[in-house]
């Protein structure tokens, strides 16, 4: 594809040389002159009210897709047990499928996992499409990105989305893959764009300092995966719903990998993403010993224990429990955060929390902007004080 400049209509007003995004224009005698930074975006053909700048591409036809319909949500489950992501999904699908008036669906993949078609239901499919066999007993990519192709030939969804789940990052580009769409992965917010009715994606780019919003308009379904604990669980519990079951052609000889045992990390903690008390630690904590002390005020509160990339990276706390955009998303109902600045990357993993405590020893930290308490402070008299209290307040309650 090629785009050059017709001399002759060019009459130099500049508004190309402003409008390119990679500094590709000049003008040369007077005239437009494009350069080698040039990446034929074609920004500066929208702007030359002259039509000087002109291309030989071939302006891309946006495909028929009023056959592809519904909302579709992966419902993900383990052993049996279904993910709450999965109804934190179904939440936002019933939204976008009203604007749409579309339908909502559930993919349930899994062996002897029928009793949990009613759940979804219950969470807003009016139709879960339930798969049963199995090689589809444990998660295998291949396996699930096959029957996830066959679904998608069959009844051609507008959207499908997925929790950002160990499995749904495997899984999602698997299967837009295998159908030839796009994917927007781990996005916080998602809705119809008015006039287009395309599915607008919005996720956190360039280090967590701009928010980007991302449409899919060349290919369907429209694909993006969602962190547990970013969307609204609505429940339906009166709503009838439909179980379509679809009956795979897949084969264990399809499959490439084979499980030869599962073994499971001991569970030492409680789950962050449904926890509703949170004690939260950053680099002002020092060490694992002041992890500590958190510890004691997380104990008198009956909180879960969490805290920034930082903590994460000093080794004082584990992966899953680092809160933040390469984190984990929570909203509990209290978050006290503990020598935590508040960058950006962090808030955008609990600034949905309820009702967040800050404390820290700088009045200018970002963290209070989020605070609806701050506490200006050294923690290591703070916190020691508050468990204190609290410890004192549990006794006389139970007394
Ligand atoms: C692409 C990308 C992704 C990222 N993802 C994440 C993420 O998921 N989660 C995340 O947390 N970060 C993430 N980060 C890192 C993020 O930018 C910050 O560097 C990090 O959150 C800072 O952690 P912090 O608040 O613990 O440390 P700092 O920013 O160093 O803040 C420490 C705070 O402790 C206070 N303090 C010090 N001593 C005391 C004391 N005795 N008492 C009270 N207060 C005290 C200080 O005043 C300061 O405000 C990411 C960064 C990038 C570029």
């Amino acid at each position: 594809m090629a785009i050059w400049v017709e001399v002759d209509l060019c009459d130099g007003c500049r508004r190309c040389t402003r409008a390119c995004p990679y500094d590709a224009m000049e003008i040369r005698e007077g005239k437009a002159y494009i350069g080698e930074r040039c990446t034929s975006c074609g920004a500066c053909m929208e702007v030359c009210r002259s039509k000087a700048i002109v291309t030989d591409a071939q302006p891309r036809i946006i495909p028929d897709f009023s056959n592809y319909t519904g909302a579709w949500v992966f419902a993900e489950q383990r052993r049996g047990q279904l993910q709450r992501v999965s109804v934190e999904l179904l939440g936002k699908a019933q939204e976008l499928a009203k604007v749409l008036n579309h339908k909502v669906s559930a993919v349930l993949i899994g062996h002897e996992v029928s009793d949990l078609a009613k759940t979804l239901i219950q969470f807003g499919a009016d139709t879960v499409y339930l798969v049963e066999h199995e090689t589809l007993k444990e998660y295998r990519t291949e396996a699930y990105a096959h029957v996830f192709k066959e679904l998608v030939t069959e009844h051609k969804p507008n959207i499908l989305l997925m929790g950002a789940t160990h499995i749904g990052r495997d899984l999602a580009p698997r299967v837009s893959r295998c159908v030839g769409s796009g994917l927007t992965a781990d996005c916080t917010e998602l809705s119809i764009h008015p006039e287009e009715g395309i599915l607008l994606q919005t996720r956190p780019a360039f280090g967590g300092n701009v928010m980007a919003t991302i449409a899919n308009r060349f290919s369907r379904p429209q694909m993006a995966t969602v962190r547990p604990g970013v969307m609204e669980v609505i429940p339906t519990p009166e709503k009838e719903g439909s179980v379509i079951t679809h009956v795979t052609q897949l084969t264990e000889e399809q499959i490439g990998t084979r499980i030869l045992e599962i073994v499971k990390e001991p569970k030492t903690h409680g789950n962050l993403t449904e926890a509703k008390i949170i004690v939260a630690g950053g680099r002002g904590v020092n060490d694992a010993a002041g992890f500590e002390l958190l510890g004691s005020l997380a104990a008198a509160l009956g909180a879960e224990l969490a805290g920034t990339r930082v903590a994460f990276e000093e080794g004082w706390i584990p992966a899953s429990r680092q809160v933040g955009q390469t984190g984990v998303t929570v909203r509990p109902d209290l978050y006290i955060a503990c020598g935590i600045s508040g960058a950006i990357q962090h808030r955008a993993g609990m600034m949905d929390s309820k009702f967040i405590v800050a404390i820290n020893k700088d009045p200018y930290a970002p963290i209070f902007k989020v605070a609806d308490w701050g506490i200006v402070g050294d923690l290591f008299d703070v916190v020691p004080e508050l468990t204190k209290q609290l410890q004192a307040a549990c006794q006389i309650m139970c007394d």
